[in-house]
């Protein structure tokens, strides 16, 4: 995750006012923690949209042309039981393009999978499905809390 800003640092939400902008050297700061989920990850919401984020959203995909909402939302379907083939036809993305994201989700399966457990309400079986379609499970790590 080189290069990417902090998370907790801005605001995720590609249609808020205050998108992007990082807290650093800001008078008042939009971003505020807001509890942790289930798992025990940070939460945070933005004082402008109201958006609120986990400590794993908008860090992977952050840059990508594609908004993130866009491409988890993909995920989730695809974990749902939907064919690449068939979202292609419905969002209009390529085959590639999806596989690609998919990689890419592979190599922070961890991140992926409690977001879309989140905020997508995806189900563990679910996800075993998203993995398979790149042959893996990602980088899971072992679990901390047995
Ligand atoms: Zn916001």
């Amino acid at each position: 995750m080189e290069g990417f800003a902090k998370t907790g640092d801005f605001c995720p939400n590609e249609a808020c006012r205050d998108y992007g902008k990082l807290q650093d050297g800001q008078k008042q700061t939009n971003i505020k923690k807001s509890g942790k989920t289930k798992k025990g990850v940070q939460r945070y919401e933005c004082k402008t949209c109201h958006h609120t984020f986990t400590a794993t959203t908008g860090t992977f995909f952050f840059r990508k042309r594609t908004p993130e909402h866009e491409i988890l939302e993909t995920l989730a379907l695809l974990a749902e039981g939907s064919r690449i083939s068939s979202l292609t036809r419905a969002k209009g993305f390529k085959e590639d393009t999806i596989l690609a994201w998919l990689r890419e989700a592979a190599r922070h399966a961890e991140a992926v999978e409690e977001v879309l457990m989140a905020d997508f309400k995806v189900k563990r079986a679910q996800l075993d499905a998203l993995w398979s379609y790149v042959g893996n499970k990602g980088e899971k790590k072992l679990p901390r809390d047995g």
